[in-house]
């Protein structure tokens, strides 16, 4: 390697090593494994050496899994005293929202099927005449019947 380059390296090393926590991984999480994987994965825990990476789908998932050995290399050029990586499935709870029935109902629209469909008289709205025979109601007001 060239001396330059390989000190210049040596000089980010030193500038990078400190105490290896979960919070300094976080800090440096973007640096450590790029925009677009930091953007979608997050650093959950550091036990043992063993760091945990939740991943939020999972073909992220499958992302980290493929470059698990670039990732280890890279958190340990940059100071981090990783021994192995843990990838796992992470749902962050910001995604969690409580959607209104008429937007589930917007983004539904296999619900409308052969059977055919037929106005629900309590809600207006169309709804499978199997449901509507069955209860009067379609299963969204069946529901909300029920909760009540
Ligand atoms: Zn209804």
């Amino acid at each position: 390697m060239d001396n330059s380059i390989s000190s210049s390296l040596k000089k980010i090393k030193v500038a990078w090593r400190k105490k290896s926590n979960l919070a300094s991984i976080s800090q440096d999480w973007p640096n450590l494994v790029g925009e677009k994987l930091a953007q979608n994965c997050t650093p959950l825990a550091l036990k043992g050496g063993i760091l945990t990476i939740g991943a939020s789908h999972p073909q992220w998932r499958q992302a980290l899994i493929y470059t698990r050995i670039q990732l280890l290399e890279s958190l340990r050029s940059s100071g981090h005293k990783i021994k192995d990586l843990r990838i796992q499935q992470y749902y962050p709870q910001k995604i969690t929202k409580i959607e209104t029935e008429k937007s589930i109902w917007d983004k539904h629209p296999s619900r409308i099927n052969s059977t055919g469909l037929k106005i629900c008289k309590s809600c207006q709205k169309p709804a499978p005449s199997g449901e509507l025979l069955r209860w009067n109601k379609c299963s969204f007001c069946r529901r909300i019947e029920l909760s009540q």
